[in-house]
């Protein structure tokens, strides 16, 4: 189940941030694979974890996940578990419902739009499953996801020989390790896997022509490793695909000279097919025209305002790995101020957003500015008098959260293109 360790190694991150510390229990019997829609399962769990983290000033969040085998079904599920606020038991129920919000005063304190645990729940409930909650003001909150889950096995993967290239996977996770060997070792390609930077090292570094190295690891990071192996000269130095949850941490921690040294980053959650294009590079070595889009989208500029950092995460991630160019911001008013002093090419706009919302924002930019970009409104809410008023306030399309990559990109083409 790699997507669990994308989901944890984020939102690690966002709970450190905030002085948290982070308990992850996994059941030791988890399949490695069981069948399911891995976009909705991370959405949820994302979701249930955002609200944990956002919710509780000190203490820890929890998330415990166990298999349970069962003669009707299997299923899995997911509590998440915090120290927080609470929720009075008179509102357990409400949460659930649409613009609901425990106390009409978070808004105010924490922004969000109320809708994310009643889209959470219908979600869990189409997978066969549900989401149901227990909580106590003042000692916190405990939500559990269940999902019927089948486990499937991966068919048995015989390496051919042929590929001479050797790849080492350095990583501390170990469901990262073996999904990165399962995809690697599926493209004919010969792996090593090592849990620590030090492993890798005291074995023999030099032997590889590409490593895929995890930034974030105890004790020695994925910088220091490589920091040690310039040292040791390899000639040529092998191709360095970097993984981290966090890019912007790469930055923080290395200079240029190391930079240098690597020649992809992938983020977390990982993206396969492009995983697999750049390891494709190395085994078929026939020249690419690929770069010609992503130097095109290169040009490409988008504004994306929206408030959510999940739903922001999300679509960034989709920008990125298309090589778009765009610029973030977290309100109508800020979206404005940015159209006013630079050009785009295409505005994607949540529509609930604190101080000032996408229509407003939409209505304005079309009727006092005479701005032509075209506005994709990112929305909750999927019915067609939203869309109305979306198209009203001078939007040119709409889109349904949750947002799913293909749409996505195929909207963000077709409105580039025009
Ligand atoms: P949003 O976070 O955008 O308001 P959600 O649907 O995710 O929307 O949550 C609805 C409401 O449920 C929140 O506004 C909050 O009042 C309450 N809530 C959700 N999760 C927690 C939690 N872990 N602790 C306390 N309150 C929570």
């Amino acid at each position: 189940m790699q997507i669990l360790d994308d989901v944890v190694s984020l939102q690690r991150v966002y709970c450190q941030r905030k002085g948290l510390e982070f308990i992850y229990l996994k059941d030791p019997d988890l399949p490695h694979v069981v069948e399911g829609d891995i976009t909705r399962i991370s959405q949820i769990l994302h979701n249930l974890l955002n609200n944990a983290i956002k919710f509780t000033e000190r203490g820890s969040v929890t998330l415990k996940v166990r298999y349970t085998k069962h003669p009707n079904g299997n299923f899995l599920s997911f509590d998440v578990i915090d120290t927080g606020i609470g929720i009075a038991s008179s509102k357990l129920d409400n949460i659930f419902r649409k613009f609901e919000q425990a106390d009409k005063t978070t808004t105010r304190d924490f922004g969000g739009t109320g809708l994310g645990l009643s889209i959470a729940k219908q979600l869990a409930q189409l997978m066969n499953g549900d989401i149901t909650v227990t909580s106590f003001i003042g000692q916190g909150s405990t939500f559990s996801f269940t999902m019927a889950a089948k486990e499937c096995h991966l068919p048995e993967i015989t390496v051919q020989p042929g590929s001479s290239v050797r790849c080492a996977v350095v990583d501390d996770l170990q469901t990262s390790r073996e999904y990165f060997e399962h995809v690697v070792n599926a493209m004919s390609i010969s792996s090593q896997s090592y849990g620590s930077a030090k492993a890798f090292l005291s074995d023999t570094p030099l032997s590889f022509d590409v490593i895929i190295l995890d930034l974030s690891m105890p004790e020695m990071s994925g910088i220091d490793l490589l920091r040690q192996l310039k040292t040791l000269n390899p000639k040529p130095f092998p191709k360095v695909i970097l993984i981290s949850a966090e890019l912007e941490r790469l930055e923080e921690e290395s200079d240029d000279e190391i930079i240098g040294l690597i020649w992809r980053t992938h983020v977390k959650p990982i993206n396969r097919r492009e995983l697999e294009h750049d390891l494709n590079k190395l085994v078929d070595t026939t020249p690419q025209v690929t770069t010609d889009t992503a130097a095109a989208n290169k040009k490409k500029r988008i504004l994306l305002a929206e408030d959510n950092e999940i739903n922001a995460e999300i679509v960034k991630t989709i920008m990125q790995s298309e090589g778009y160019k765009f610029l973030h911001v977290k309100n109508g008013k800020d979206a404005i101020d940015v159209v006013k002093r630079h050009n785009f090419d295409l505005i994607l706009m949540d529509c609930n957003m604190p101080i000032m919302g996408g229509i407003e924002a939409s209505s304005i930019l079309r009727n006092a500015l005479d701005i032509t970009t075209p506005i994709v409104a990112l929305t909750a809410n999927a019915f067609a008098e939203d869309k109305e008023e979306c198209l009203a306030a001078g939007m040119t399309d709409f889109m349904a959260k949750p947002i799913d990559k293909d749409t996505l990109l195929s909207c963000i083409r077709k409105h580039l293109a025009s």
